[in-house]
C-alpha cells in the first residue's frame, strides 16, 4: 500500500544533513560542556558555536538565545518567567490570542488560576486576531502580549510586526513596559524569523517541526527583558534553564534552523503550489467542502477543511486505511474528541468543527501524492455522509 505523510505540522522527519551533523556528538564527542577537560571544552565549543549559528539566522546576539527541551517548555518559560518578574513590579495582566497552541493558552490559564489577569483576544472567521480589541485591552498593568506567528491548525499568519508597532507606541505614550512574545513553532520552514523584523521581545521554536530532532527547543529573549527562571539547579543557559545541555540535539537544532531559513523561499513556492492544487481539487470535487483559515494570509504547507456531515476522526481512519496520514485539528487534542478551540474561536459551531481535517505538506510531498488524495478523499466523504444521521 502507498504511504502518504501529510502531517508535517505534527512533526517532520529529521533532515539527513541534520542527522549527519548530530551523530559525532552521541558517541565520540560526548563530553559535558561544563567539564574543564578536553571533552568538556570540545562540547562547550560546539554548544556556543550552535548558539552563534542560531543567533545569526534569527538576527540577534548569541547571548539572547536559550536552549530548552521543547517548544512547550519555551512557551512556559517565556510566559511564566516574564509574569513572575512582572509581578514584582505589580504588573499582573497578560493578553493571549484565542487561537494559540495549548502550550501557550493553558499556561496563561494556569497563571489566571494563580491570580493573574488574563485577556483572551478574539479572532475573526479567517483566524486573524482582532487588532482593535488588542488596542483597547492594553493597560499600564499589562506585562505581556502573546500571539503566535502562524497557526498550526489552519495556517493563518498573524500580523506580528503590526502588533509590535502598536505595543511600542503604547509603551512610549503611557510609559508602560509590555513585552511581545510569539510562538513561531509552526512557521520556521517558511516564514522569515528575524526577530528585528518581527519586532518581538521573545520567540519560541522547537526543532522537530522543521527537520530537526524531537526534544530540543529554543527561546529568544531580547537583552534587557525581565524574566525569571522556573526551575533551579546549575548555571546552564545562564541559569534560565539549568541542566546539562544536550549537545547533539543543540547541534541538530542549529543545523535544521539554518537549512530551514536558507531554503524557505524555494520550499514555500514548491509546497504552496501543491497545497493550492489540493485546495482547489477538494473544493471542486467535494460538495459543501469548506477551507478553514485565511484564504491568502496562510502558511504554504497547510490545507485545512471542514466537511459537513462527516466526522473528522472517521475521515482520518478511512484515510489511514488508504495509507494517507492527516490530522483533525491539532494532534494534541485528537482522541479527546473535543472540537478544536481554534475553529470554535473562529466562530465555527462545535458540531460543525467536528468535521475538520488538516493536511500539512512538507518538503518531500509530491504531486502524485496530492493526486492520490484527490482521488480517494471524495469517495470517503461521500461514504461517511451517507452513513451520518440526517439533519446537520
Ligand atoms: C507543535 C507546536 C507546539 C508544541 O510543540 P512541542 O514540540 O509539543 O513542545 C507549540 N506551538 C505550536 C504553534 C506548535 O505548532
Amino acid at each position: 500500500m502507498k504511504k502518504i505523510y501529510l502531517d508535517y505540522a505534527a512533526t517532520t522527519p529529521v533532515d539527513s544533513r541534520v542527522l549527519k551533523a548530530m551523530l559525532p556528538y552521541f558517541e565520540n564527542r560526548f563530553g559535558n560542556p561544563s567539564s574543564v577537560h578536553f571533552w568538556g571544552q570540545q562540547a562547550r565549543g560546539v554548544v556556543e558555536e550552535a548558539r552563534e549559528q542560531t543567533a545569526e539566522v534569527l538576527g540577534c546576539r548569541p547571548a539572547e538565545i536559550y536552549f530548552t527541551p521543547t517548544t512547550t517548555v519555551s512557551d512556559n518559560l517565556a510566559i511564566q518567567g516574564v509574569m513572575k518578574a512582572a509581578l514584582k513590579k505589580e504588573l499582573i495582566h497578560l493578553i493571549a490570542s484565542a487561537v494559540e497552541h495549548h502550550a501557550v493558552l493553558d499556561t496563561c490559564r494556569e497563571l489566571k488560576n494563580q491570580g493573574f489577569k488574563l485577556t483572551i483576544l478574539p479572532a475573526g472567521k479567517d483566524g486573524l486576531v482582532k487588532l482593535e480589541v488588542l488596542k483597547k485591552a492594553l493597560t499600564k498593568k499589562t506585562a505581556l502580549v502573546t500571539v503566535m506567528l502562524a497557526n498550526n491548525e489552519v495556517g493563518t499568519i498573524q500580523p506580528i510586526a503590526q502588533i509590535s508597532r502598536m505595543i511600542k507606541k503604547f509603551n512610549q505614550k503611557k510609559q508602560a513596559q509590555i513585552y511581545l512574545h510569539t510562538d513561531a513553532a509552526a512557521a520556521a520552514d517558511y516564514l522569515d524569523l528575524r526577530v528585528g523584523k518581527l519586532g518581538v521581545d521573545l520567540l519560541t521554536l522547537g526543532a522537530h517541526k522543521f527537520g530537526g530532532p524531537k526534544g530540543i527547543g529554543l527561546l529568544y529573549v531580547k537583552s534587557g527583558v525581565k524574566i525569571e527562571p522556573l526551575t533551579f539547579g546549575g548555571h546552564h543557559e545562564r541559569s534560565l534553564w539549568p541542566g546539562t545541555e544536550s549537545v547533539p540535539l543543540i547541534v541538530g537544532l542549529a543545523k535544521a534552523l539554518e537549512i530551514a531559513q536558507k531554503e524557505k523561499k524555494q520550499a514555500s513556492q514548491r509546497v504552496a503550489k501543491l497545497r493550492d492544487r489540493l485546495i482547489k481539487g477538494v473544493l471542486k470535487k467535494i460538495p459543501k467542502a469548506k477551507l478553514t483559515g485565511h484564504p491568502t494570509r496562510r502558511l504554504p504547507d497547510i490545507a485545512s477543511f471542514i466537511f459537513l456531515g462527516a466526522e473528522g476522526e472517521a475521515i482520518l481512519l478511512k484515510l489511514s486505511e488508504q495509507g494517507i496520514a492527516g490530522s483533525s485539528g491539532s494532534a494534541c487534542t485528537s482522541g479527546a474528541l473535543k472540537p478544536s478551540h481554534v475553529l470554535t474561536a473562529m466562530g465555527i459551531k462545535p458540531e460543525v468543527a467536528h468535521g475538520s481535517i488538516r493536511f500539512s505538506l512538507g518538503k518531500k510531498t509530491t504531486e502524485k501524492e496530492i493526486n492520490y488524495v484527490l482521488k480517494v478523499l471524495p469517495k470517503i466523504i461521500q461514504t461517511l455522509r451517507r452513513m451520518a444521521p440526517k439533519g446537520i
